[in-house]
This record gives structure tokens, sequence and C-alpha cells, in this order.
């Protein structure tokens, strides 16, 4: 991409000495020259981090050669590069997938246990870049995974967080959040590029000119400037030589000495600029859903899309292209409505920066971007304050009114007299204090809008986008998630994945549908049994992990039911913890019930002010206490919160679970993707008919699959007729039994008042209806049970379900991207 590497090629290529041998031999020389020169250490005295940093710049030193050449092929002329934009990206760890992307992971991993390093604790050193979420960030960095394992020329932009996700510790029961410092011992996978710069303004006015040519112009003035600066992450594909970026943006100070001349001698003044330029890209908001009138988020969002837009622009540039024709060379595609600013910003580019007429300017814009909603939830749905917007950003306040002006002259044209339908089609919501609605200002700018899910894509288009789909149906599709088989398989699962090779080949890794082949040997009862030694394994590992973490002891030859996300009323999390009490009361009434040994585990964090949330948390702890200690009942159930719920430790907990708990009301979940990691890894799915557990369930077969609950049609007129929780209450006994116990104090040492607002919601007001499914979802795990007893059947179900997951690796879903809605092709990367 730089200019410089492309005019001295010969330089290049002649460092790729022996730093890219990728022998056994090489690697070791490397990996020696990295302790002694990277880190200074003499090998004696080297700390488990300067051998964890000095692996992972050898590895490293392979994936560079590989993305020199990946990233001086994005300038090509006639070359299309997929730009995604994502103010979130949950990585994991870097060095496992790394080595097994490059085919040197059983290699290595052989060589250094016989030396006696344990390579383990080299990996378990790394800190995982917890830039992201949940779900949403997730998908970003296993969607970075499949474009580079396709070929797919890609550049994948965000922030780069000083403290990510914060880390989750369990006190009294309680959720902690603690400080995520995953940068303090040093990330060997960044390059930081302090010569790779933009500024970006915040704050002032605009005043018009004319300029030479007499046309009428506009510059923005702003009250403050940053500086972005890039760091840039290698993103390896499995078993190619195309090496993608990944772009990260820190806020910093500018140097400007202009500050001195009118503040003669103020260095604090000074000092607290720079304080205040590098807050913005501080920390990552630990809320799943948007932070409402925050101006450093909305400061956040604008400085990486104004960064990444300025950086594009350049590149294209830099390789002389014609701005008319930028759509031809970049697709940039918005995770959500986060960086849906972009779509104002690009056409300031254009109009202010590079004196393009206002049609063509919206040409380029809307040819270039893609937008991809994640969400139905009506309060999710991002919108900011007029008043804010326009303090912050005065330039795009005008260019979003432009857009619309002329967005609902479209609007009236094609629906004549339909002034209801302006109003709600309007970037603008005027209902009461004026707000700028994003996903409005993404859809009237962008070439193709997409869900995630079909349940998901269908309600959109019904619901919450419905009239910008009667208006442009030709811009709508759907696209289902996926996850990358290489993390949640390959790597989070070596057992299975031996055993599924050793039948079919690895050919499954980069083409899953292959897993198909499986299916001949369900009826192989060796095979079964070999399949059940690896779950077994598994789950001895996890209830390793769980004790060493909780100090609570669990039977790996119990049943693991396993629900593992963020915590969040609409995932329902409490209606698991009430059928935990509904088995619990049954135990207590008859203590020799015939049920089958279950151990729940529970996993995911909270965010910091969400009330209910954290209090769902302590009801888990609360229960797990009482049910964990009661002689009567604790061989047959035990309850676990395993702490700080994270990509790491994914690799723990998919492999181990039996049962995956995909229990959201139904048309509250987009898509899910922790519902395909689980059925990937041989879990079987008790679950409601949302998100892509639709799709999930149509693959794997309505038989393989234990289904309950209301449909979305149901939950909304539900709604819509009044929802009664108390109609439900009544009539069912369990639910009583449970309810009483929960008042009753019975797991808060005789304390009535802790889950009452839990309790009071479900009872009065509760918009998820968990009593509405109670009695539904205590059958279908009664199914279950039966279901478990029976191991050679459950195995057979298990089995069907890891062979019929193909459709979910995200490769199937990058595809799609790439076919409807980014125009672009793979470009074989040639190492010479
Ligand atoms: C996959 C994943 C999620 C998303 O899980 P859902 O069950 O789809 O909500 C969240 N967090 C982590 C760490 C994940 O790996």
């Amino acid at each position: 991409m730089e200019k410089k590497v492309k005019s001295v090629p010969s330089l290049a290529d002649a460092h790729l000495g022996s730093r890219s041998d990728m022998s056994l031999e090489g690697l070791r020389r490397t990996f020696r020259e990295h302790v002694f020169y990277t880190q200074g250490r003499l090998p004696v005295v080297a700390t488990t981090n300067d051998l964890y940093m000095a692996l992972s710049f050898t590895v490293r030193d392979q994936l560079l050669h590989r993305w020199i050449k990946t990233v001086e092929q994005m300038g090509r002329e006639n070359l299309k590069v997929v730009s995604y934009l994502s103010a979130e990206f949950l990585l994991g760890p870097h060095l496992e997938n790394n080595m097994i992307n490059l085919g040197i992971y059983d290699e290595v991993r052989r060589t250094a246990e016989d030396a006696g390093q344990d390579i383990q604790a080299l990996f378990d050193q790394e800190e995982e870049p917890g830039l992201g979420n949940g779900g949403l960030g997730r998908l970003a960095a296993c969607y970075l995974d499949s474009l580079a394992t396709l070929e797919i020329p890609a550049i994948g932009y965000g922030i780069r967080y000083e403290f990510g996700i914060f880390d989750q510790e369990i006190r009294d029961g309680w959720q902690v959040e603690r400080t995520d410092q995953w940068l303090r011992l040093g990330n060997p996978w960044e390059i930081r590029r302090p010569e790779i710069t933009c500024d970006v303004g915040f704050g002032g006015r605009t005043e018009s000119y004319q300029d030479d040519q007499g046309r009428f112009r506009v510059r923005w003035i702003p009250h403050r400037t940053v500086k972005g600066v890039a760091y840039d992450t290698p993103i390896l594909g499995y078993r190619v030589n195309t090496c993608n970026l990944l772009r990260l943006w820190k806020a910093e100070a500018v140097e400007s000495f202009e500050f001195e001349a009118f503040n003669v001698g103020d260095y604090y003044g000074a000092v607290d600029q720079k304080i205040t330029s590098e807050n913005i890209t501080k920390v990552l908001y630990p809320n799943d859903e948007p932070v409402q009138g925050k101006a450093l988020r909305l400061e956040q969002q604008y400085f990486f899309v104004s960064c990444s837009l300025q950086d594009m622009l350049r590149i294209y540039k830099l390789f002389g292209g014609d701005l008319k024709q930028f759509a031809g060379h970049f697709a940039i595609q918005l995770n959500d409505t986060h960086p849906a600013i972009g779509v104002a910003e690009l056409m300031r580019l254009l109009l202010d920066e590079n004196g393009m007429d206002w049609d063509t300017a919206w040409d380029v814009t809307r040819n270039t971007f893609g937008y991809t909603n994640h969400t139905l939830l009506p309060e999710a749905l991002e919108k900011w304050p007029v008043a804010l917007f326009a303090g912050l950003f005065p330039r795009h306040m005008e260019i979003i009114y432009e857009i619309n002006r002329r967005f609902l002259d479209e609007v009236r044209n094609r629906f004549p007299g339909d002034e209801g339908r302006v109003a709600r089609m309007s970037l603008i919501d005027e209902s009461g204090e004026r707000y700028v609605r994003m996903a409005h200002l993404a859809c009237a700018g962008s070439r193709a809008v997409n869900g995630v899910a079909e349940l998901h894509t269908r309600l959109l288009q019904e619901d919450v986008l419905r009239d910008f789909h009667d208006m442009m149906p030709e811009k709508f599709s759907n696209k289902t998630n996926g996850v990358t088989p290489r993390r949640f398989m390959v790597l989070s699962n070596p057992g299975l994945s031996r055993l599924i090779t050793s039948k079919i080949g690895e050919a499954w890794v980069s083409r899953p549908e292959e897993l198909r082949r499986l299916e001949q040997f369900v009826d192989d009862g060796d095979f079964r049994e070999a399949w059940r030694r690896v779950k077994h394994e598994n789950k001895q590992n996890l209830a390793r992990l769980i004790h060493a973490r909780t100090g609570i002891e669990v039977d790996p030859s119990s049943m693991f039911d396993i629900q593992v996300k963020r915590i969040h009323e609409y995932k329902r999390q409490h209606l698991n913890v009430l059928h935990i009490i509904a088995l619990y009361n049954r135990l207590k009434q008859d203590p020799a019930c015939d049920l089958c040994p279950r151990t729940f585990i529970f996993g995911g964090k909270a965010a910091p002010g969400y009330f209910m949330a954290k209090r769902i948390i302590k009801l888990i702890n609360s229960v797990a206490e009482v049910v964990n200690n009661d002689p009567d009942v604790s061989r047959k159930l035990k309850v676990v919160f395993f702490p700080d719920f994270n990509v790491k430790n994914t690799k723990f907990v998919y492999p181990a679970a039996d049962l995956s708990e995909q229990i959201s009301t139904a048309g509250k979940e987009a898509s899910g993707t922790g519902n395909m990691k689980f059925s990937m890894n041989g879990a079987l799915t008790v679950g409601t008919l949302d998100g892509a557990n639709v799709e999930i369930r149509e693959e794997v077969g309505a038989e393989n699959f234990f289904l309950f609950g209301l449909t979305a049609e149901e939950v909304d007129s539900l709604q819509r007729n009044g929802y009664q929780p108390m109609e439900f209450y009544r009539d069912n006994p369990v639910l009583q039994g449970v309810i009483e116990r929960l008042t009753s104090g019975h797991f808060s040492w005789g304390d009535q008042e802790l889950f009452k607002p839990l309790i009071d919601s479900l009872l009065y007001h509760d918009t998820f209806m968990l009593f509405a499914d109670f009695g539904a979802y205590v059958n279908a795990q009664q199914q279950v049970d039966a279901a478990y007893r029976d191991p050679e059947r459950w195995t057979r179900m298990s089995i069907l379900n890891v062979s019929r997951m193909g459709k979910f690796s995200s490769d199937r879903a990058i595809r799609e991207y790439c076919r409807d809605i980014w125009n672009v092709k793979p470009v074989r990367v040639e190492l010479d």
C-alpha cells in the first residue's frame, strides 16, 4: 500500500532471508533470536511473557511476507477491496490461531514439548484484545477470518480501545467490573504506523465561500482537532497466502505549536488538550445496546469513521484513482449503525475537500456503502439528539438536512399525499425532542441493506424498516450470520476435529459442507463411542477449569446444560433459573425422583448500569449456593456461574456442552451466533423459534432439536392484546411453587427484598413473557431428560447436528456478501 514498497520490490524481497524460513530449524533459530534480540534476555532468565512474545514474533515474521504481498495487491487497478467498518472487533487470542492457519501448529507444539517447554503456558499468557461486547464484535472477527481464507482483499477498520470490555469478577454473588489492561505487557501483533495519521475535527462552525471557478462551497472550521494514528494487525487466512489488514485508530493530540501562540506559556492547558484528545479511544462502552446521549460515544464513532474514510481516499489517490469511480474500488460495509455517520462524512470529504458536485458525490456515496442491521429491539435503534449532533458536527448536520430534503422529495414523489409516511421515514425524528435517526441515514445512504437471519430480515421488512422496504425492496436481502470453523472447531475442539478428519479427511475445515459425509458413520458403534469419549474429555477439561475458577466440583458424567452469552432480559437467563428451581422443588418433594443428573452452567457479562441483568447474576449465584450445598439435591443438580466469559474461555465452554440454551423471546434475538458454535461442537439445542435457531432447526432436522415456546407472531399478538402474566400463573402449580420459593427468601437467606424487582416484573409487566413460555419450556426439558438417558440416541443426534452445520460457517456468509452486495472476487496472492 505504501509506495516505497512498491517501487523497490527487490529491497522488500531481499529482507525475506532467514526469518521467513518456515522449516522447523528456521523457526527455532528465529525464536532464539527473538528471545535475545527482541526481548533482550538470556534464555535462562526469560519469563513466560518473554517466551510468549518471542514465539509471537516468530509466528508474526511468517505473516509479514504474506501481508506485504497482500496489501501491495490492494492498490492494483480493477481490484475491489472490502472495507469492513465496525466499532467492535472481538478477536480473541492470535497466536494459536495464526499457527493453525499457517499449518505449523502440530509441528511447533511437538517440538516445544520435546524440548520440555510448556507451550500451553505461552498460549495462556496471551491477553485477548477484548475490543467488543459480544455477538456483533465477534461476528466482525469471524468475517475477517473468512475474508482472508476466501482470498478476498479486505481491510477491517475500527478503534484501538486502550481498555476493552471489562474483566468480570464475582464477589459475594455479584458482578464486579475490573478494567481490562490488555496492553500492559505489550502487544506483539500490532504495528504502530506513526506516519499514517489523519486529522479529525470536532465542533466549531461552517462558512460558505466562492471558489476560483465561482462555485458555491462550504468549509468546516472545527473548534478542535484530534489526530488518529494507525495500528495495524495482520489477519491471515487458513492455509492461503492472503493476509489482510486490520487497521485500528488511536486518538492522540495534534502536535500544534500554533497553540502556543494563543496561550503563551499555558503548559497545563496543552497537557489538558492532550488528555482530552486521548480520551476518545480510551475505553469501550460496555453496553450491548446504544448508549443514549453520551457525546464521547458519538465522538468515538465519528473519529474512527473519519480516519478510515480519509485513509481509503488516500490509498485510492496514491494509485491515481478517479474519485468518481471510488465505489468500484471500495465496498464499505457498516456493521450496524455505529459507523453510519460515514454516509455524511464521505459526502463531506467529496464535496468540501475534493470539490465534487452534490449529485456525483451522492451517487458515489450511495454506491459505496452497505448496511447490516443487527437489532429489532426498538430501544436499541440508535438516535442522537439534534442539538448534540449539530454541536459536534455542524457540517454533517447541514449535509444530513440536505440528504433528508432530497430523500423526502423522493418519498413524496413515490407516495403522493402520504405525509405520515414522510414523517416516519425522515432522517430526523420530530415527534418530540428532535433526533437524528442513524438507521434511516444508513438506509438512505446505502446500496444494500441486510438482516442477519431469515426471520430477522423478514421482521425488519415487515416492521422496523417497513417503509424503506416498501420504497426500495431491491435494496434488501438476508445474510444469515456464520462463525469460523477454524477458531470454533479446529482450535477449540482438537479432539473432535481429529476424529472428524480421521473419517472424512481435512477438507471440511475450508468446506464445512463436507461435514455431511459424517452422516454415513452415524450407525457405526465404534465411531459413536469415540464421539462420546471426545465429549467426555472436553467436559473433564471444563470441570477442571470450573473448579479452579469457582471451587465448585462438577461431575463430567452429568449432563452439561450451558447458557453463555451477555446477560439480558430478552435472552432470558432467568427462565433457565425458573426451570432449575422447578427441578429443585421436585427433588425436595421426592428425593428419589427419577431425574437425569445435570450441571447447569452460566456465563456472561452484564452492562455495568443494567440493574435487572446484574440482579439475574446474583440470582444465579444465590440459587447455586443453595442447590450445590443441599445434600438432598446436589447429587442430581449443580449450578455454576463461570466468571469472565470471553473469547479465550469459549474453547473450554462450547466443546463441553451437551445442551445449548437458546431461549430468547421469539422475535427479539436478531440471529445469535453462540447457537451455531454449540451445535458445531455436538451440543443439542433447546430453543425458541428465534433468530438463526429457526434455520439451525431446519438444517439439523426438527427431530434433532428441542423446540418450545411462542412464535414471534404469537408474542406480538399477545403483546397487542395485553399480556397478563397472571393468567399463566394461576393455571400452573409448578410455576407457583417456583415463585413461592423465590418470594419466601429461600435463596436469599430470608431476604424477601433482594429478588422482588425481578419477581414483580415477571408477575405484572414482563415484556419478555417468561410465564407464557414456562410450561412449554419445562416440557421440552423433560424431553431432553428422556433423550439423554439413551446415550446411543443422543450421540446420533449430536453427530447429525455437527454434520449438518456447514451452512453456518462464516465462509458461506462472506461468499453471499461478496456475490450479492460487494461484487468482489477472490485474488490469489503469490509469494516469490
Ligand atoms: C459468540 C459469542 C457471543 C455471542 O453469543 P450469543 O449466544 O449469540 O449471544 C458473545 N460473546 C462471546 C465471547 C462469543 O464468543
